[in-house]
């Protein structure tokens, strides 16, 4: 065989093997995104098309909660009790406000479920956003006092009519627990679970934890890359839902005390292997100032932080450091 023949072989050869090597590395993951929750919510799956109904399931699961816990649908258990002085009966949303409440407590009402009338307000529902008169929100603040809400006999009582519930704050982290639960029900065992940027990673990818980028609060791309396996990844920040007025930017999480955005951080990622509790300390750090807020998280175990403040100064635990690689150039001060 003449020379430059063997060669061409020798490549054709090659180029299939390399393709070949490169088709087996590629194991399909299917994924579909809908509009849920106000936002958009992706789940992805390993596997061929026959994992879509279980990516069905997890869908239909988000759906019922967007539903049952959409404080507008009139529809909701919860539009009712904030209009009426009755007692809520419906027990998993009982059971959800008793979750909730132990965090409002523990963050010293700075997470408070019953903020709802400050967000009105400020327009944040209806995305007619105007800054209130201050007589206005000093008006509504007494309306805003979560320990008016009380657990009886499996009921939830509230003490003042006119306090209203708005779970905006742990309605997400919910979502993907009741989601991430159907799928391994299923017997499904690796998920990436997206609902608006908060995330659960179920089981491991190609062996692997799953990799989650962490978004930089202003600029383009990723601050770092988190490894993680049955763990939820939720972050409140001030950079989606927000308007600005005359160069101040107001975002849509409340200090319950003042009535008005918190001041204190640009963004907070939490992790957690709990998605309920990454949501809600996720609102309740970004409303604390930056020491009390990693303070409080090294003194929890199951939870790790990464704290970006508002002056820009990226706060880290000490354990979000083992989950999470760094891209060069963003300083972190770890504790
Ligand atoms: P997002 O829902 O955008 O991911 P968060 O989880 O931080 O952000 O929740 C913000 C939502 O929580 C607001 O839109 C509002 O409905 C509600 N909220 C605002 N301030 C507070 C607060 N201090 N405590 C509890 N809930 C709040
Ligand atoms: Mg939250």
């Amino acid at each position: 065989m003449k020379k430059s023949i063997l060669l061409s072989l020798v490549m054709i050869v090659s180029v299939i093997l390399i393709f070949s090597v490169i088709k087996l590395n590629q194991s399909p993951i299917q994924k579909q995104t809908r509009f849920l929750m106000s936002t958009y919510c992706s789940i992805q799956i390993p596997g061929k098309k026959n994992v879509l109904p279980f990516i069905d399931s997890g869908f239909l699961k988000i759906e019922e909660i967007d539903k049952r816990f959409n404080i507008l649908d009139s529809k909701s258990p919860l539009y009712t009790f904030n209009r009426k002085a009755s007692p809520l009966y419906d027990q998993e949303i009982v059971d959800l406000i008793e979750r909730a409440l132990s965090i409002c407590k523990e963050s010293n009402g700075l997470f408070d479920i019953t903020v709802m009338p400050l967000v009105e307000l400020w327009g944040f529902y209806t995305e007619t956003y105007t800054v209130p008169q201050h007589g206005d929100i000093l008006k509504t603040l007494p309306s805003v006092d979560y320990s008016t809400l009380t657990v009886q006999n499996d009921s939830l009582i509230k003490k003042d009519s006119s306090v209203t519930i708005d779970l905006g704050g742990i309605a997400k982290g919910y979502a993907l627990e009741k989601a991430a639960n159907e799928l391994t029900q299923r017997g499904v065992t690796s998920a990436l679970i997206d609902a608006g940027g908060d995330i659960y990673a179920l089981g491991t990818y190609r062996d692997r934890p799953w990799q989650i980028g962490i978004r930089h609060p202003r600029k383009e791309g990723f601050l770092g890359v988190l490894s993680l396996s049955d763990y939820a990844v939720v972050t409140s920040g001030d950079y989606e839902r927000y308007f600005e007025k005359n160069g101040t930017r107001y975002h849509h999480i409340i200090n319950p005390k003042t009535g008005y955005p918190t001041k204190e951080m640009m963004s907070v990622t939490v992790i957690c292997k709990d998605p309920v509790a990454a949501d809600a300390w996720s609102t309740a750090l970004f409303a604390m100032k930056p020491e009390k807020a990693l303070h409080l998280v090294e003194n929890k175990p199951e939870l790790e932080a990464l704290l970006i403040t508002a002056a820009g100064k990226v706060l880290c635990s000490s354990g979000m450091m083992n989950s999470m690689e760094l891209n060069n150039g963003d300083s972190v001060d770890e504790t």
